[in-house]
């Protein structure tokens, strides 16, 4: 969902309970936390961002996607990306830096670079999942640096 122009794509993990449901991402209470970070550096999903996940439907209990299943929806979310060519990608949490960027290093150590995904070799960022953040408020902070160092990456786009 979102701005389908959009110059800036979130990527997180699957839909929960509520998202299945309406048939929209982010829409529970990390969703309200996302929608707050991304105001913080002047974003908003009904303007400048389009918001997409990994996999397109529920994993049962909420476990983590497997192998299988990720290999099942990536070619949905490959071909909104070249749809909607983003400038840049945000991915949210540990689950979707993973995925895109096959490999296993943990999260802790993707953030602060910036790596490329696809064909269009699209710049993508990584930071935490706002659902890790409203568990772990400590880690906040750096959710903050992510998102300032997404904007500066971004504005140099330009
Ligand atoms: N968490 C996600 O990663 N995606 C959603 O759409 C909702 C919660």
């Amino acid at each position: 969902m979102g701005n389908p122009d959009a110059d800036w794509l979130v990527i997180g993990e699957a839909p929960g309970a509520e998202e299945d449901r309406r048939g929209e991402p982010f829409v529970g209470r990390a969703g309200q936390l996302l929608d707050a970070m991304l105001k913080a550096i002047g974003l908003s999903r009904e303007t400048n961002v389009y918001i997409a996940n990994v996999l397109k439907s529920r994993p049962p209990g909420n476990r983590d996607p497997r192998p299988d299943e990720v290999a099942a929806c990536l070619p949905f979310l490959q071909r909104q990306i070249a749809l909607m060519q983003p400038r840049l990608i945000l991915a949210v949490g540990r689950i979707a830096a993973q995925n895109l960027l096959r490999t296993d290093v943990p999260l802790g150590r993707l953030r602060g670079k910036v790596h490329h995904f696809g064909e269009l070799n699209t710049p993508l960022i990584v930071t935490y999942h706002p659902a890790y953040l409203l568990r772990t408020p400590a880690d906040k902070r750096k959710a903050w640096e992510d998102l300032k160092f997404a904007r500066d990456v971004f504005q140099q786009l330009k």
